[in-house]
């Protein structure tokens, strides 16, 4: 299987996920160049090398990663730490780098099919605003949002919805599990299959991940060459799409050491590293909403580069953070540090202060996966004052909304989805 067949798939044939056939070797000393887009193509080269979009990739890094990932030292904290900031992209989320990268791949790969693409997303919030981002005003793509109405925040709310044009938001009547019951619907429904070559943008595409693995990379070599050691990660982890990249770019490697999960409340991943028993279960809401996963999809790719749990517990390390705690950091290092926490990043920052700097060693590297004025509601209310909010984010709340609300049903999606083809 080619990688822009495995990229326009999304999931293989039998509904397993996609991995790398093997990985190439890369170290430190490759990599002569510091941009993201040159590191990301010393790093990407092999896994296009005889693909079609090989002589496109330099293109789809400049256009997709064209913010900075800045890591920046937190002189404050105890021990060696610094911050690898990910929010800095056109939705303030680290998604934005998956889902741009993503979209501009697509855009490459040629169809012989005359059946316009539409891409397919149910979203709890965030990676729905990522990918509308990402594909908004690109030329043969349309791009249809399925939200649960009420229970996603109110400037997430305005990010699925305010897109118009090639993007179609639904206001969905239910729950992100019939959100996600919906989309699967869509994908055996004949009648929407007429008129649509469906594709999904989720998390699981391999075009969203291979990408995550630049910033790691970047952060990493940065460390390197500052230091002489290997960095230490903290990734806040949900359906582990994230940290699976920072595992991969230490498979290739890069100067990476250990690298540390932290999770919410939600206990799947934190038992089965303690127990080596998988029992996926319903999710549960945390403060850490983008987290709240009780199936971790990539998982399966952990444990396929990591079959025996005695050899996953060496690879990694994870920790569960409870609302209370999530709490209690975000107020504790807006006082202390000077530094203001999204929700998800206030786990890793919960699992630094609490488990890795009372016996630290190296240099740690904590990443902040969200703006927290994203999660204003949140966090607000906790340090009490306002949370300035970035440029990009406040000219997105000022577009207007446009979204349809709909009954979980296929008859209204069907609907919908002509009104655009
Ligand atoms: C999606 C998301 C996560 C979780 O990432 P995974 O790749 O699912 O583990 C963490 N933080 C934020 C802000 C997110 O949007």
């Amino acid at each position: 299987m080619g990688l822009s067949q495995a990229i326009v798939a999304g999931l293989a044939p039998d509904g397993g996920l996609y991995v790398p056939e093997s990985f190439p070797r890369r170290g430190a000393e490759d990599f002569a160049r510091a941009s993201l887009v040159a590191i990301g193509e010393r790093l990407l080269e092999p896994f296009f090398a005889t693909d079609p979009l090989a002589p496109h990739l330099e293109a789809i890094l400049a256009g997709a990663l064209d913010f900075p990932a800045p890591l920046r030292p937190l002189a404050r904290a105890a021990g060696s730490l610094s911050v690898l900031e990910l929010f800095h992209g056109p939705t303030c989320a680290f998604k934005d780098f998956g889902a741009r990268f993503l979209a501009a791949s697509l855009e490459r790969i040629p169809s012989p099919d005359p059946r316009p693409l539409t891409i397919l997303v149910a979203t709890s919030g965030d990676t729905g605003g990522a990918v509308a981002a990402a594909f908004h005003g690109r030329p043969n793509v349309t791009v249809a949002v399925l939200y649960p109405k009420g229970l996603v925040s109110e400037r997430q709310a305005h990010h699925l919805a305010c897109w118009g044009d090639n993007v179609q938001t639904f206001a969905v009547r239910g729950t992100f599990d019939d959100c996600q019951q919906l989309v699967k619907a869509a994908f055996r429904d004949d009648a929407i299959g007429a008129g649509h070559r469906l594709s999904s943008a989720n998390s699981i595409n391999l075009g969203r991940l291979l990408p995550q693995m630049v910033y790691y990379a970047q952060a990493s070599l940065e460390v390197w060459r500052r230091e002489r050691e290997r960095a230490n990660f903290i990734v806040p982890s949900g359906n582990l799409g994230n940290v699976l990249a920072c595992i991969w770019a230490r498979a290739i490697g890069l100067p990476i050491g250990e690298v540390v999960l932290a999770t919410n409340a939600n206990p799947t991943v934190t038992e089965y590293v303690a127990t080596g028993e998988w029992r996926p279960r319903r999710s549960t809401a945390t403060l850490a909403s983008a987290m709240d996963v009780g199936d971790p999809s990539n998982m399966e790719r952990l444990r396929s580069l990591h079959p025996e749990i005695e050899d996953l517990r060496r690879a990694v390390s994870a920790y569960s953070v409870s609302d209370e705690q999530i709490r209690d950091t975000i107020v504790r290092d807006a006082a202390e540090l000077g530094c203001v926490w999204c929700p998800h990043t206030a786990t890793a920052a919960w699992v630094y202060r609490h488990v890795v700097a009372p016996h630290s060693r190296g240099h740690w590297v904590m990443v902040a996966t969200a703006h927290p004025a994203k999660f204003n509601e949140v966090v607000e209310p906790l340090i009490g004052r306002e949370v300035p909010v970035p440029p990009q984010l406040a000219r997105l709340l000022a577009r207007p909304r446009i979204e349809r609300e709909i009954d979980v049903g296929l008859a209204e999606l069907r609907h919908g989805l002509e009104e655009v083809a």
